[in-house]
């Protein structure tokens, strides 16, 4: 381990406290029969605990020098494949397992957050969960309320599709090498029954909070706004509201009413 060199550029801060690997692997509970994707095993300190569920394990690495470590927890239930996940089609590497469920645990990369969310999220795959560590202020980002700063096109489009828990925070001081942000394990529950197209959520959600200081009258000039008006006003909003202050059921009837 002393001998890998670490390279800033993959975001590599290796979790190495006991006391929270022990939390992440007990927040979740696959069995045997399910199927665990980890994106960025690093030297394996997380891999190793999710073995602790006898489950079938798949991990994404990008950075090659980590083999000889790997090698040491790779078994017949332990694949790593070393390649980027951004690039990776993972609805093709998982063609050859059976599984019951599937699940997402990791430590991620901080660099890439948001686009492994997006890419899990628009992916065909029904994910049980996915549990992943990341930089506070992402996580306070995702899980923000109406009416708050952090509230924002990402926080709208990832509560579409989940249910999102910040389950603990982790001090700094918990990796080598220390990063200097703190960061906060965050649980996403999809959500069952998604009936709104999300094409057109997706697109009115974007122009909604395309200027930030705009009111929702500004920056929807390209749509008819009587309906969106209607909803709002029979959900006690109206066009002079920012996005920012619109619950995400409201964007939906919206949506659905377009
Ligand atoms: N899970 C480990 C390491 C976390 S650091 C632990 O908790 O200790 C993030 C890991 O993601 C590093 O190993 C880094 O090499 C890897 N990584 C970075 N970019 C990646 C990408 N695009 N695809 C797959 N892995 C990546």
């Amino acid at each position: 381990m002393e001998k890998h060199v670490f390279k800033k550029k993959f975001g590599q801060n290796f979790l190495n406290d006991s006391n929270i690997l022990e939390k992440i692997y007990c927040s979740v509970n696959p069995t045997e029969k399910d199927l665990i994707i980890e994106i960025g095993p690093g030297s394996g300190n997380l891999t190793k605990y999710l073995q602790k569920y006898n489950c079938q394990i798949l991990c994404y690495e990008i950075d090659e020098s980590l083999k000889n470590i790997l090698e040491n927890i790779t078994n017949e239930k332990t694949t790593i494949l070393y390649k980027d996940f951004m690039k990776s089609d993972i609805e093709n590497d998982i063609k050859g397992y059976k599984f019951q469920k599937i699940f997402v645990i990791a430590n991620i990369p901080y660099y890439i957050t948001t686009p492994i969310i997006e890419k899990l999220a628009l992916s065909k795959i029904q994910f049980e969960s996915l549990t992943l560590m990341m930089q506070q202020e992402v996580g306070e980002r995702l899980s923000a309320l109406p009416n708050s700063k952090n509230y924002g096109y990402i926080t709208v489009l990832l509560n579409y599709f989940y249910d999102i828990k910040i389950l603990f925070k982790v001090s700094r001081k918990c990796f080598f090498p220390e990063p200097n942000v703190d960061s906060v394990v965050v649980k996403f529950t999809p959500k069952k029954n998604l009936q709104t197209n999300f094409e057109k959520f997706n697109q009115f959600i974007k122009d909604s909070f395309q200027y930030k200081r705009k009111n929702l009258k500004n920056n929807l000039k390209k749509y008819n706004t009587e309906n969106i008006e209607k909803v709002l006003l029979k959900n006690g909003f109206s066009l002079n509201d920012r996005a920012e202050n619109i619950p995400l059921e409201v964007f939906i009837e919206i949506v659905d009413n377009l």
